[in-house]
């Protein structure tokens, strides 16, 4: 949408450009720096917080520039209460899915990089959709400050209470820091929400760097991981990046038949080409590479595709993250029987190839992929429309 007088989306703008505004707004370099704290460190939304900023500048941003590019829509929260699904309506209104997980001292938190998704993937719910638009970067990284906020929020409300108590925990902190155990960070950022990735590459760069980024977000590059369908120029570009962030690639099905069938873009990027790439990618780098597999009955978990799987990806530094499948509404897809998963994890195991089993987190709200705004799309359709 081209408005007149859109709002500056200062989360877009890389520290080049933060640093170029600042200095068309007459002010000393040194204030892009003290703003960039403010927006990644401090994680401000309000000019007005900004304590060090002459009145000048906070009245400038007040007017011109805008911090907060999310605003929530719809928020789940699984009956366990470790997984917490937000769905955030953009400027131009299109909606996007965010997911926090919080287990074994982790703050794992899951984001889009697209409205939407152009791969169309059979069993995922995102891909129904089709593509609506790239996320800036400014749209990614604010995924993450929304959640930090929260979380560190959390943190202060524990401490508050443990305080008001004499030192000791209330229940209800004492329960709260059950939940989550070091709560006040995001630990761990996957970009396995809805789109994907390395199909807005620029954008999505921009933004890990920013997160990375010792004076920026700050978390180790080590703790964050993109997911792709498969994108074989994307995957090489990524062997070149300086740093050390994770790649798994969402491979589903060990022959081009079948792969074919369930994520599409086989047909341009066959196993053969794909599985070279990431070759490639472990000599480039030496970083283990690990492989996801949506386990669907009867489709995709039989003891000969796990023979088959195994061969695929023998002498690759990899690891096999087998998920159970997240049933989509409309899809014919099911879960696989508890025994075929089992049996297809022994056949890997005893290939060598190290294989772990995702928990179905979050599984009672909908936190696969796309299936929030999926169910929100569907409860705001009037009952004749469909
Ligand atoms: N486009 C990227 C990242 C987004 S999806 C990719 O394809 O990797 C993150 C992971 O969830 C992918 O492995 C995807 O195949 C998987 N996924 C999508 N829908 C799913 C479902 N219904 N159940 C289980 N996994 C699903």
């Amino acid at each position: 949408m081209n408005q007149p007088n859109a709002p500056l989306r200062l989360l877009d703008l890389a520290p080049a450009a933060l640093r170029e505004q600042v200095a068309a707004w007459g002010q000393p370099a040194y204030r892009a720096d003290q703003l960039y704290q403010w927006l990644y460190q401090r994680l401000a939304v309000d000019p007005a917080e900004m304590s060090n900023l002459p009145a000048s500048l906070r009245q400038r941003l007040a007017e011109e520039a805008q911090i907060e590019l999310l605003t929530p829509a719809a928020e789940s929260v699984s009956s366990d209460g470790h997984t917490t699904k937000t769905l955030f309506r953009l400027h131009d209104g299109q909606l996007i899915e965010t997911v926090l997980m919080r287990y074994d001292r982790r703050n794992t938190l899951c984001i889009s990089s697209q409205a939407g998704c152009a791969m169309g993937c059979t069993f995922c719910a995102t891909a129904q959709m089709g593509l609506q638009r790239n996320l800036t970067p400014g749209e990614i990284v604010a995924q993450v400050l929304y959640f930090e906020r929260w979380l560190r929020q959390q943190g202060d409300e524990r401490t508050a209470a443990r305080a008001g108590s004499g030192g000791k925990e209330s229940p209800a902190a004492a329960h709260a820091s059950h939940l989550t155990p070091h709560a006040s960070r995001v630990s761990n950022i996957v970009v396995m929400g809805m789109g994907e990735p390395l199909a807005n590459y620029a954008n999505l760069w921009q933004a890990l760097r920013t997160l990375v980024d010792p004076a920026g977000f700050g978390l180790g590059a080590r703790k964050i991981t993109v997911s792709t369908v498969g994108l074989v120029p994307g995957i090489d570009r990524f062997a070149e990046e300086e740093l050390q962030i994770n790649l798994a690639v969402s491979l589903h099905a060990p022959n081009d038949a079948l792969r074919a069938t369930l994520t599409p873009i086989n047909r341009r990027y066959p196993i053969a080409e794909l599985i070279a790439a990431c070759r490639r990618y472990v000599a480039r780098t030496h970083r283990r590479i690990s492989f996801e597999y949506a386990m669907m009955a009867g489709i995709n978990d039989t003891p000969a595709l796990a023979e088959e799987l195994a061969a695929l990806l023998h002498g690759l530094l990899c690891h096999v993250n087998l998920i159970p499948l997240n049933p989509v509404v409309g899809s014919p897809f099911q879960p696989s029987r508890r025994a075929d998963v089992d049996a297809f994890v022994a056949i890997l195991e005893a290939h060598g190839i190290p294989t772990t089993l995702r928990l179905r987190r979050g599984i009672d709200i909908n936190a696969g992929c796309g299936q929030l705004r999926a169910r929100v799309a569907q409860s705001t359709r009037t009952p004749s429309a469909g």
